[in-house]
């Protein structure tokens, strides 16, 4: 495959891996690719993605990101919107470990964070966007229901 300017290098792709188990974030497989949190091409970054900018995914979950998860990306901080400029400040949640984490930009290394603090950093990134339970309003304002 042809290198983009977007694509990570590889000590970053080893690094994400590294850092997140060799697993998939969403669904513990392993059979990973480099997840952008946040969107490139078209007008997104040409830039090559820093450590708390990916995410160990694997292709089925990835691309599931862009369609049916969508929602549950955001609300998970799997992706980011492009607007946002530091995606470290949103925490990632694992299913598997029931866990948040807060991602590090300079090292490969991710902290847990209690639930708690978690929607904290939400809240300060999104404000009243972000619903806890059910995630980041399709836009601003836009009503939304609690999720169970
Ligand atoms: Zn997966």
């Amino acid at each position: 495959m042809k290198s983009r300017g977007s694509d990570p290098t590889p000590a970053i792709r080893m690094g994400v891996y590294e850092r997140d188990g060799h697993r998939c974030v969403s669904c513990g497989r392993h059979d990973l690719t480099f997840q952008h949190r946040q969107a490139v091409g078209m007008g997104g970054s040409k830039h090559r993605p820093r450590l708390d900018q990916g995410l160990a995914a694997c292709g089925t979950c990835n691309s599931r990101y862009e369609a049916d998860l969508h929602q549950a990306a955001l609300r998970f901080g799997w992706k980011v919107p492009r607007w946002v400029e530091h995606a470290g400040l949103v925490p990632v949640f694992v299913p598997a470990e029931g866990r948040w984490y807060r991602l590090a930009h300079t090292c490969a290394r991710r902290d847990h964070v209690t639930h708690a603090e978690a929607m904290r950093m939400m809240h300060e990134v999104y404000g009243d966007d972000y619903v806890e339970g059910a995630g980041l309003r399709p836009f601003p304002g836009a009503p939304m229901g609690r999720a169970a």
